[in-house]
């Protein structure tokens, strides 16, 4: 898993950065932390500007039971999105024991399946780690139109990852530059507090 951590945390790192300049999430209208984590729903506080978030990756129950993932498709994805989609699963699976298992329909209510259900709407975001019942994913497609590390980065999230730039710990290892970012966006770059978040024991990976 450690590999699967190391490995993720870098491409959070590659391509929030990527997510940052296109501003793919300019027009989304959902609540979003730090520019693509939906606001959670249950058990959070807004305070001071900042989301305080008690059971986050903290929350252990908000992982998947038994490493499994139930994830829906929305068939408007296209042939080629699907492929990309598809390279994302893969690389996550390749490096980790989390499995996707890709549902042929969706649950319906009575179901009690904890699923994501993966759409192109306007943006790329998730929610963080496992909600309970049906979550939402969106995938625009200007989020694979450039292989598959956005899919990636927000199935991520989906499985319970912050961004490694907001850890605690990252002025020790980089510098942001308020200035340069572009105004209102600076929520995107607040760090988390160190009870806010699990570093697993892990320093901060940025090859
Ligand atoms: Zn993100």
């Amino acid at each position: 898993m450690n590999n699967l951590i190391s490995t993720t945390l870098l491409i959070l790192f590659l391509t929030e950065s990527i997510n940052c300049d296109s501003f793919e999430n300019e027009n989304v209208t959902e609540c979003l932390i730090e520019g693509d984590i939906l606001c959670p729903r249950t058990k959070s506080v807004y305070k001071a500007g900042h989301w305080v978030l008690f059971n986050s990756i903290l929350d252990k129950s908000r992982l998947w039971p038994n490493r499994i993932v139930n994830l829906y498709v929305d068939p408007i994805f296209d042939f080629y999105e699907q492929a990309v989609i598809s390279e994302a699963i893969d690389i996550i699976e390749s490096k980790s024991c989390v499995r996707f298992k890709r549902l042929e329909s969706k649950p319906v209510s009575n179901d009690r399946v904890d699923w994501i259900n993966l759409q192109r709407l306007s943006g790329c975001y998730a929610d963080l780690g496992r909600v309970g019942g049906e979550q939402k994913m969106s995938l625009a497609s200007s989020c694979l139109d450039n292989g598959p590390y956005k899919a990636v980065h927000e199935l991520m999230h989906a499985l319970g990852f912050w961004h490694e730039h907001t850890r605690p710990d990252r002025d020790d290892y980089i510098q942001v530059v308020f200035g340069n970012i572009r105004p209102g966006y600076e929520q995107n770059f607040y760090k988390q507090k160190f009870y806010q978040t699990d570093l697993l024991g892990l320093v901060y990976d940025y090859r």
